[in-house]
């Protein structure tokens, strides 16, 4: 990991609406929803800060939106304008650093550590972009500045909107200390409560709390928030756009419980995920299982690695010690899926010092060829059995 990044988190200010309100200027000053009708199923897509008041935000069903604020305009949106906007705004972006990595139409990360000597330190750079902005399509940005990802989206969140913040290595932990758990990606509604069982309300917390313990208790992805709670975050900036997934599953033909099968099962899609990452020349930095129980509800876990992996036997590993969480008690599963998401393209370097994992990659590769001569079916390799 480069010691020192900087990396910025460039994010719309309630983009849809900001853009309804620039080209309308009767609708300034007043409550907008950008979704679904008041009187129709569906949901909000965008609010206005003005509407934000009244507690409208995204995602809440139009409905409960019209009750909360039955005064809001309420307007279908135009979705193509938007990609226009967006693809100003990210042209706006790349002239600064071609690695930019749009994580949704406002929202995206750059890393800038390169352009520094070009352009000014992050600061100056971030508000270079948001005069560009500006200028160029009448609309508002906040932008993080930060040493990752990780914290410069945090930063973008905390001076919304038209906001620009610095969060520095020296002040990263105070001022994560006071922040609540869920405010890192990945601790939702339904993860908070298990961090409150075990007294960690705060990222405070959990920067104090024993990673051992941590681990018995969330596994492989106890490092990780770990982490996160101390304000590191090595993920890279991956200009590639929207993640791809590859992913493989299979339905039962009569509800397995048994643990042994459902590994091996796992192991074998894991083989095939493999194989397709390694075909389409990319690595997986998340590693999702998918359970579906006899009743046809469906979960979805996942874990995000510290390094992009192409290998079946890790992907497999993580995938089985997510699906023994689930798994506590024997449940009969109907399906279950394995994939790899979070897409790189792999490096093609050999690295001379990770010997260990080349000869992992080597033997990965010829296994590739065999079976490509031979069929999927005639290699296995010792950990399946
Ligand atoms: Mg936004």
């Amino acid at each position: 990991m480069p010691a020192d990044r900087t990396i910025l988190h460039v994010d719309m200010d309630a983009f849809f609406t900001s853009v309804e309100q620039r080209d309308r200027p009767e609708l300034l000053g007043k409550p907008v929803v950008v979704g679904a009708p008041a009187d129709k199923r569906g949901v909000v897509a965008a609010a206005s800060y003005e509407a934000r008041k009244y507690g409208v935000h995204s995602a809440m069903p139009s409905r409960t939106a019209y009750r909360l604020c039955p005064q809001a305009v309420f307007l279908r949106g135009d979705h193509a304008k938007y990609s226009r906007e967006s693809e100003r705004v990210m042209a706006i972006l790349r002239q600064f650093t071609p690695l930019v990595e749009q994580v949704s139409v406002d929202e995206a990360y750059l890393d800038v550590t390169a352009s520094l000597r070009l352009f000014g330190d992050g600061e100056q750079i971030a508000r270079e972009i948001k005069r560009r902005i500006r200028e160029t399509t009448g609309l508002t940005a906040s932008v993080g500045i930060a040493l990752n990802k990780f914290l410069a989206k945090l930063a973008s969140d905390m001076r919304k909107p038209d906001g620009l913040m610095v969060i520095t290595d020296a002040d990263k932990l105070d001022l994560l200390r006071p922040l609540p758990i869920g405010r890192i990606a990945g601790i939702g509604k339904k993860t908070e409560p298990v961090f409150h069982e075990i007294g960690i309300h705060t990222i405070g917390d959990l920067q104090r709390f024993p990673i051992e313990t941590l681990r018995v208790r969330f596994g492989v992805w106890a490092d990780e928030m770990k982490a996160r709670a101390l304000g590191e975050d090595d993920r890279p900036v991956e200009p590639y756009g929207e993640a791809k997934s590859i992913s493989n599953e299979t339905t039962f033909e009569k509800d397995v419980s048994e643990m042994k099968t459902l590994e091996r099962t796992v192991w074998e899609l894991a083989d095939e995920v493999g194989r397709r990452l390694r075909a389409e020349g990319v690595r997986a930095r998340t590693v999702q299982l998918k359970l579906r129980w006899s009743d046809f509800t469906t979960l979805t876990r996942r874990t995000t690695l510290p390094e992009a992996t192409d290998d079946e036997g890790q992907i497999a590993e993580v995938a089985i010690q997510l699906m023994r969480r689930e798994l506590k008690e024997p449940r009969p599963v109907r399906l279950i899926g394995v994939g790899g998401q979070n897409l790189l393209r792999s490096p093609k370097q050999l690295d001379l010092l990770d010997r260990g994992s080349n000869r992992r990659d080597d033997l990965n590769r010829v296994a590739d060829a065999v079976r490509a001569r031979f069929g999927a079916k005639k290699l296995r390799r010792g950990g399946e059995l």
